[in-house]
């Protein structure tokens, strides 16, 4: 069969070589110059630092297909990712550990003591979380969440945090000990090339062709047996029911010799410091050494027609927007909604390479069973 596929990042990447291997051909598009989409990195001709062009991407996970994948097509470096943050002129170790308690609190709890001293400044009025704050007061209290989530969470997000999914919160630990790797998975790494030479990799097969700076559009589909949508899921229905909203990324660059941060990611928890974090690209390469470093100030705001959409939104409003989608996207016949664009949600690397393998299976299952393709494989 000939698939048209839609976006040559991860998603679009993996599923091409996948289809590719099976005997398929794949046409794969991307409006941009580049491929790798938000992954894509590239090294900056001053410094000859390796840029994560749209922010700071590391990669971790606990899928074992997954590592093997990457595995195959780079070499990945280990890497372990740490986070500081800047609140109230102090700064701190993140995620919230038994040092960032210690320190806030001004004591020397042990782990137990920590635990029950937590205990008791949690809320334990509330039962089944209904938001981001209320997640959080019921885990850590008022003080570590003011200190380190309300303002941080106001900035990247344009909104209160009551108004955020509890799930946002989840994705962050909180610990009762002295580790403070920013990630708890087996596997944690940065490929020593950069990740568009890894997605490179992927799409080098003689049964897919990549088209740059080449859009796909609904139109196209007529030319292809099937037609794979990375995209904005609501731009395939040429956002009929309204536009599906994101958060998208102002970046200010910052150039300077020796170590300006110390560290490869700052946060600023303060509500009046107008960014959230500064990243030193640097750092995400400990294996390499440059006189010259190059930051970048991150700065999130709504995404208006044009921007690059970054994090989906997702709040009850753009839920209900959601499903028209996802009703209008089941309907759909020859083509396949895929991706953190194609399915509106806020995925990690890893599971977007581990939801592209299942999808290209499902595809290769329904052909070989002469069955339609499904046009979802999760739940958006
Ligand atoms: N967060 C926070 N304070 C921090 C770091 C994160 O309140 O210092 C919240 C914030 O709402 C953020 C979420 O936790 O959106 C998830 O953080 P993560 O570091 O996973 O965000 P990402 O790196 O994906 O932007």
């Amino acid at each position: 069969m000939r698939f048209g596929i839609a976006g040559a990042g991860f998603s679009g990447a993996v599923i091409a070589r996948e289809l590719a291997e099976a005997g398929h051909e794949a046409v794969v598009f991307e409006t941009r110059e580049h491929v790798a989409g938000n992954c894509h990195t590239e090294r900056d001709p001053e410094t000859g630092v390796m840029i994560h062009r749209y922010g700071p991407h590391i990669f971790h996970t606990d899928n074992e297909r997954v590592w093997e994948y990457v595995n195959r097509f780079g070499v990945m470096m280990p890497y372990n990712h740490r986070v500081r943050t800047t609140v109230g002129g102090r700064t701190y170790l993140l995620p919230v550990n038994l040092l960032t308690i210690n320190q806030l609190f001004g004591t020397a709890l042990r782990p137990d003591e920590a635990r029950a001293f937590i205990a008791d400044q949690a809320d334990s009025s509330i039962e089944e979380p209904q938001n981001f704050e209320e997640q959080a007061l019921k885990f850590m209290g008022r003080r570590l969440y003011d200190a380190f989530f309300h303002g941080y969470t106001r900035k990247q997000w344009g909104l209160s945090p009551t108004e955020i999914p509890a799930s946002v919160l989840k994705r962050l630990p909180l610990r009762f000990s002295y580790e403070d790797s920013y990630f708890n998975h087996p596997h944690q790494a940065i490929p020593r090339d950069g990740y568009t030479a890894i997605v490179e990799g992927i799409l080098d097969h003689p049964g897919i062709e990549v088209r740059l700076s080449t859009p796909y559009t609904p139109e196209d589909r007529e030319e292809y047996d099937h037609s794979i949508w990375s995209g904005q899921l609501d731009a395939w229905f040429d956002h009929e029911h309204g536009p599906l909203r994101y958060r998208t990324l102002d970046f200010e660059e910052i150039r300077a010799t020796g170590d300006y941060l110390g560290c490869s990611v700052m946060n600023f928890g303060d509500v009046d410091v107008p960014y959230t974090r500064i990243a030193e690209h640097k750092h995400f390469a400990p294996w390499e050494e440059h006189e010259g470093t190059v930051c970048f100030r991150e700065y999130s705001r709504l995404a208006e027609p044009g921007d690059i959409p970054y994090y989906p939104i997702r709040m009850a409003n753009d839920k209900t927007l959601l499903s028209q989608y996802v009703e209008a996207a089941r309907a759909e016949q020859d083509v396949t909604f895929v991706g953190r664009l194609g399915t509106y949600r806020y995925l990690d690397m890893d599971v977007t390479i581990g939801e592209a393998l299942t999808a290209a299976d499902g595809i290769l299952e329904a052909i070989e069973e002469s069955q339609p393709i499904p046009s979802l494989f999760v739940e958006a």
